[in-house]
This record gives C-alpha cells, structure tokens and sequence, in this order.
C-alpha cells in the first residue's frame, strides 16, 4: 500500500510499503480522509520531538472497515468509522479514572514513532471506532478529532454562560472551540486572529466581536475567560492581558516546549492557567454526537482537499506560507 512518510524534517515521501494485517481485536480500515493537522505541520518541520522519523503521521481521519481482525463482533465490513486515535491500556489509575488520553502507555496513532492514516490503509481496534452517520462525509468526519480537542478544551470551564469569552486563532481549533461555546450560551464571545478571511469565517459562525491583531485592532473590553488556540508567545501574552481579574486562561497551543510568561502578572492579578490536552474518550463520545446530530458546522472549515501525491505539497504550503488556508484533507 502507498504510505506518506515523514523521513526528518521537511522530507516527506510517498513509498510502498506493507499492508498492515489486522490483531485480535483490531480493524483494518480504508481510511477516506485525514486532516493535516498544525502538529503534524510542526512535526514536519521537526520543532516539536512529537514525530520520530521515520514514520506515517495522521490522526485525524475517517475510514471504512475493511476486514475484521480475530474475536471483532462490534463491527463489519464496510462500516464508516472515525476512530479515537489514542490506544490506552484501559488497566491503570489514569485510565479508570476516566483520562484514557493521558494514559502513560498511550499510543497515539500519527504521533512519535506510530504510524498514522496518511495511508491506504491503517490497523486500528475495534473498541476505539465510532460509526458516523449517513449525511455526514468522510471529510467532514476527519473533523472529529479536532472538535474534540476544542470540547475538552471548553469542557475545562464548566460554566461559561453569561461570561465575555475571548479565543485567540482562528484556525480550526479556534473556531471549533468558537463553536463549542457558542453551545454554552456565553454573554459575549471575541475572536483574534491576523487574517481577515478567517475572521469573516468566525462571524459568519457567530463570534460577536472579531479583531485583526495584525492590524493593531484592539479588544473593546476585558474577559473572564481567553482561550489560547495558537501556541505562540505572543498569543499568549494577549490571553493574559485580556483576562479581568481573576479571570481564566486555557492554553489549548502546544508548539514550543518553552515561552516565557509575565509571573507577576498572573499573581497580582490572580489569574489562572487551564492546561488542555487532547480529549477523552467521553469527549469524543459527545463530539461524535454532535457531529451525528448535524449540531456543528464543519464543512466550512474545509478548505482545500488533496490525494496522498498531492499531501506533501500541501504540507509545504502550510509550513511556509498558509495564508487563508484552515484546514486541509487528504483522501488516500
Ligand atoms: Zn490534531
Ligand atoms: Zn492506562
């Protein structure tokens, strides 16, 4: 089968390789459609340590059941599915208390040395599949994972109804986490970004107030809660400036291992940070609802589709010069 693999930093290849053969328990899956994610973006350029060459990434994906593997009763062939990509022990403290995702022997597929979905084909078990259901694409599933990313994320405020909220970025996780409050009935919601495309995408979505930060547009008034959808040292600054007192940050951005933060601004002011990381497995069971039930639009957010020849060009793009491009899908 043909396989898009990443072999260092900027060297993305198409090769044959095996066709993986489904375990006891697992699914070999076709996969249709698989998003390009910001992380698999800086993976490529070989910033983070999270893509350990040589390797297939891709974690957002969708797929059909291709053949069952030993002992698989929950599924059949030609299901379309779009999996939980982080396979868990399910044995310890974490996992039983409910945090799958942050399992300490976590595998996630696309993620360090596991191959991924930019693939023909990809082996996956049977119990992390979520069927979709008929009206939505393939494509539009691939949005599964990010939109969990975003519920999490907003999950980690438990009220946000009657707050002033701000997201910063606009791209597909900031306007999934625009969506995601949007649900939560807020009082107001702002948005930043620095490109003008993408915030008409956001008030087209319902955000109340968008301001281009590249073109010195300022925020008309403090927040109770920012969310940080970027992962730059400067994003995060702006959460933090924007924040009343006593107000929330949720640094969702996860690109540099170290940026430097303004301690006395957080301890005089008493603010407080909010790490969110991934989803588990309940989110992505609410997300699969959401998209299911037709709750969340996601086909804006798509905005160029390619085939695996056509994936590492695009890899390329979105490394150097994005421009107005948010999210873009491969279909092997
Ligand atoms: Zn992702
Ligand atoms: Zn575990």
């Amino acid at each position: 089968m043909k396989a898009l693999r990443y072999l260092g930093p900027s060297v993305l290849q198409l090769q044959d390789v095996e066709k993986p053969v489904p375990k006891a328990g697992e699914v070999l899956l076709r996969v249709k459609a698989c998003g390009i994610c910001g992380s698999d973006v800086h993976g490529y350029l070989g910033l983070t340590g999270r893509r350990t060459p040589p390797m297939t990434m891709g974690h957002e994906f969708a797929a059909q059941v291709e053949a069952l593997g030993p002992g698989v009763t929950t599924l059949q062939v030609g299901d379309r599915v779009a999996p939980y990509p982080v396979d868990f022990c399910g044995q310890c403290d974490t996992c039983t208390s409910g945090n799958a995702h942050l399992c300490p022997q976590k595998r996630q597929f696309g993620v360090l040395t596991v191959d991924g979905a930019f693939a023909e084909y990809i082996c996956v078990p049977a119990h992390l599949c979520f069927p979709i259901a008929d009206g939505v694409s393939y494509q539009e599933a691939s949005l599964m994972e990010p939109l969990a990313v975003a519920c999490h994320a907003v999950n980690r405020m438990p009220d946000l109804a009657g707050k002033k909220v701000l997201i910063v970025g606009m791209g597909t996780i900031g306007l999934l986490v625009l969506q995601c409050c949007l649900l939560k009935k807020p009082e107001k919601i702002f948005v930043t970004d620095l490109s003008d495309s993408r915030l008409a995408l956001a008030k087209a979505m319902g955000a109340d107030v968008c301001c281009n930060t590249d073109k010195g547009e300022k925020l008309p008034e403090q927040v109770d809660v920012a969310f940080e959808a970027v992962g730059a040292e400067g994003a995060v600054r702006s959460v933090m400036d924007a924040l009343k007192f006593g107000g929330t940050a949720v640094w969702i951005g996860n690109n540099k291992p170290v940026i430097q933060v303004h301690m006395q601004q957080i301890v005089t002011r008493e603010l407080q940070v909010k790490g969110s990381f991934l989803y588990s497995l309940e989110d992505f069971k609410t997300v699969v609802g959401l998209i299911n039930e037709g709750k969340v639009c996601l086909k804006d957010l798509i905005s160029a589709q390619t085939d695996l020849e056509g994936a590492a060009a695009y890899f390329k793009t979105l490394a150097e010069n994005p421009g107005d491009l948010v999210k873009v899908v491969v279909n092997p």
